[in-house]
């Protein structure tokens, strides 16, 4: 990987667009609906540069990660979902893991919301993102930028798909068209980028590869947990604003908390979106 450093943005912070005021101003305002009792806790904003060819970024996407106060009284996912429906959103997809996890997404034109439900509905998250917003030249929509894919971005097209030589167009020929690209689709066109065949992403080998390269061939190390928090709301925010050991913070945190010997117990795990390290932080909390 070339670009590896995640929480260091190359260049200076982009100037934030009225798309992401916006965003931002429709997550809170829907979190404040569901609790209208809490304040909405903004757990973190941040930006996911995006490359073309060269390693200085061509535009940027805004995202944003809002943490719904779960702890004294559970919200149903479908609340959630019934909350963003009225609010003009559109959900887009539902599904559920068999300990009660579950995960959604929410669309509004370019703009899209993932929510998760930890198990144990100990966590309801939102995260949302803007359309990646170019400064000069005007390009299409990647599949994927670091923190919206799920999984690492291919290291030759950077979550695009295609092939950056020839923008994934096919060769057209005469003196107005796109010249003939190495690319194997090009003739045939769209040229897929030839990395990943097309995903935008590293293959789950390509994923064990770099996770052994930084070290990380133990997944079922546990650490001891940690005392210091009283909600699983701080716990959750003190996660998410932890850096991997490789410095970058972007990944999807899950979550499950259980009761165990007079007091809960919280867990968090994600894959790191920069070097696939298998990330895990246990909180002890105490029993309401
Ligand atoms: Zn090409
Ligand atoms: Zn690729
Ligand atoms: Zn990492």
């Amino acid at each position: 990987m070339t670009d590896t450093t995640g929480a260091q943005e190359p260049g200076d912070a982009p100037a934030v667009p009225a798309s992401a005021v916006w965003l931002k101003g429709q997550l809170l305002e829907i979190a404040s609906a569901l609790r209208p009792d809490r304040r909405p806790e903004l757990a973190r904003a941040w930006t996911d540069p995006v490359r073309w060819r060269d390693p200085a970024p061509v535009g940027h996407r805004f995202l944003f990660l809002l943490c719904v106060a779960t702890d004294d009284r559970p919200t149903p996912p479908d609340d959630v979902l019934n909350a963003f429906a009225a609010a003009g959103w559109t959900v887009r997809t539902q599904r559920s893991g068999p300990d009660g996890e579950s995960w959604a997404t929410a669309g509004r034109e370019d703009f899209d919301v993932r929510v998760y439900t930890g198990a144990g509905r100990g966590l309801t998250t939102l995260t949302g993102w803007t359309p990646v917003v170019y400064a000069e030249r005007q390009l299409g929509q990647p599949l994927f930028t670091r923190s919206t894919a799920d999984g690492i971005l291919c290291d030759g097209c950077h979550g695009w798909g295609v092939c950056l030589e020839c923008g994934g167009r096919p060769y057209s020929g005469g003196s107005g068209g796109y010249g003939r690209c190495w690319c194997a689709g090009n003739n045939a066109g769209p040229g897929r980028c030839v990395e990943c065949g097309g995903t935008g992403l590293l293959t789950a080998e390509e994923e064990a590869w770099l996770r052994r390269r930084h070290g990380d061939d133990a997944p079922s190390r546990q650490p001891p947990p940690e005392d210091g928090h009283d909600s699983n709301t701080g716990a959750f925010l003190a996660v998410s604003r932890r850096p991997c050991r490789c410095g970058e913070f972007r990944c999807s945190w899950r979550n499950t908390l259980s009761r165990t010997d007079g007091h809960l117990l919280s867990h968090f795990h994600a894959t790191c979106r920069t070097c696939a390290t298998r990330r895990t932080h246990t909180f002890r909390l105490p029993l309401r």
